[in-house]
């Protein structure tokens, strides 16, 4: 045993989760999101297994150039664009596909003077108002995006869904029919219209009209359900990261006593606590509340206490054969981080990126 703590990453997950999401949008190419390090697992190392995926989507120049360090060939997408002339003359030259969301960008893809052919993402901001263009300013900046004198341009145009994973909710709708309006009012219609992408992992699940020629599935690919209520399971989707930390030792505590800082958690009955090799420092959030269910030989154990930086504790009491070296999951395997993530008071997106630089990433 080397390593007290590790995000196992479960590479053939990861083709099987592409696939399932090709299942679900058989008339569309994939746009894997790998941005924010794979969503903590591994930028790399995520890209070399989704090797089959027809483009690669992050969000900064740092990240695309980390790719292509690594060899990676494929088509890569930079989901914010770039900001400046210099970033401009490196992601043409790296070849990466720019979303345009921002006049600045227009204006510095007027003054660029460089050989290298482009693709470039129009985004139309369909009521995220986050990035993109308004409806009514799209088609001018489409008009300047032609006028472009740029060899091999090439245009497409995307938006992004604000609350595709509440399935209930008429947004997505009105988002997909505000950006269909927006195309044919700019006459992108019929023999003119443009490659489009619209859906990220719950648009590509939940809405079959909110696809378009390319998915953006990030989560999803990761085997997380974007649904609150609906495990990723039911999708077919198989969890990739499996968080798997150590005991450290087990202790007994008497009744009346407390466990770790703050005294916050006081044992009703005599208990037997397991500290683990998991912390805050680790990514784990601090709040994660009393209760939070741990995995340990295939059973759930409830966290006691404060969070550490290091450590956490569980109360074991009545379960033999659980001891120190032993091996617990965080979250994985058997253990959903979406559920974890409910009991932290947060997304599971924030969970896995969140996974810190300490921990290993081991592929499996
Ligand atoms: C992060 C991101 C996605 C992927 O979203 P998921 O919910 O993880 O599928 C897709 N599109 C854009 C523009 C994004 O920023």
């Amino acid at each position: 045993m080397i390593r007290l703590l590790r995000a196992l990453i479960d590479t053939a997950a990861l083709r099987h989760n592409l696939g399932t999401i090709r299942a679900f949008a058989p008339g569309s190419k994939v746009m894997a999101v790998i941005k924010a390090n794979a969503y903590g697992h591994g930028l790399v190392s995520t890209a070399l297994a989704l090797a089959d995926a027809d483009s690669f989507a992050v969000a900064r120049l740092e990240e695309g150039m980390a790719l292509r360090a690594a060899g990676v060939r494929a088509p890569i997408v930079l989901l914010e664009g770039v900001f400046s002339a210099e970033q401009l003359g490196e992601a043409a030259h790296h070849g990466f596909e720019l979303v345009v969301h921002d006049p600045l960008q227009l204006k510095l893809l007027e003054a660029h003077r460089g050989a290298e052919r482009l693709r470039l993402w129009i985004k139309i901001d369909t009521g995220m108002n986050r990035l993109g263009f308004r409806p009514e300013a799209f088609a001018g900046a489409l008009d300047r995006a032609r006028a472009l004198t740029v060899p091999a341009l090439e245009l497409r145009v995307m938006t992004h869904l604000a609350r595709a994973d509440e399935p209930d909710v008429i947004m997505t709708c009105d988002q997909v029919a505000r950006f269909e309006r927006t195309l044919s009012d700019a006459g992108l219609a019929g023999g003119q219209r443009l490659a489009t992408s619209i859906g990220n992992s719950a648009g590509t699940l939940g809405h079959r009209r909110a696809h378009g020629d390319w998915v953006r599935p990030g989560l999803a690919l990761y085997g997380v359900s974007p649904f609150a209520g609906e495990p990723a399971e039911k999708f077919g989707l198989r969890p990739v990261m499996t968080l798997e930390t150590t005991v450290l030792t087990v202790r007994d505590v008497k009744r009346g006593e407390t466990v770790g800082y703050a005294g916050a958690w006081r044992a009703e009955r005599d208990s037997s606590i397991a500290i683990l090799a998991a912390g805050y420092g680790d990514g784990l959030p601090r709040h994660l509340e009393n209760g939070t269910p741990v995995l340990i030989g295939g059973a759930r154990f409830p966290l006691v206490g404060r969070v550490s930086m290091d450590m956490i504790a569980v109360d074991v009491t009545g379960a033999a054969r659980i001891a120190a070296g032993g091996k617990a999951i965080v979250w994985g395997a058997g253990l959903p981080v979406e559920e974890i993530a409910k009991h932290a008071d947060t997304i599971p997106y924030e969970l896995l990126c969140g996974v810190s630089q300490r921990v290993p990433l081991e592929l499996q």
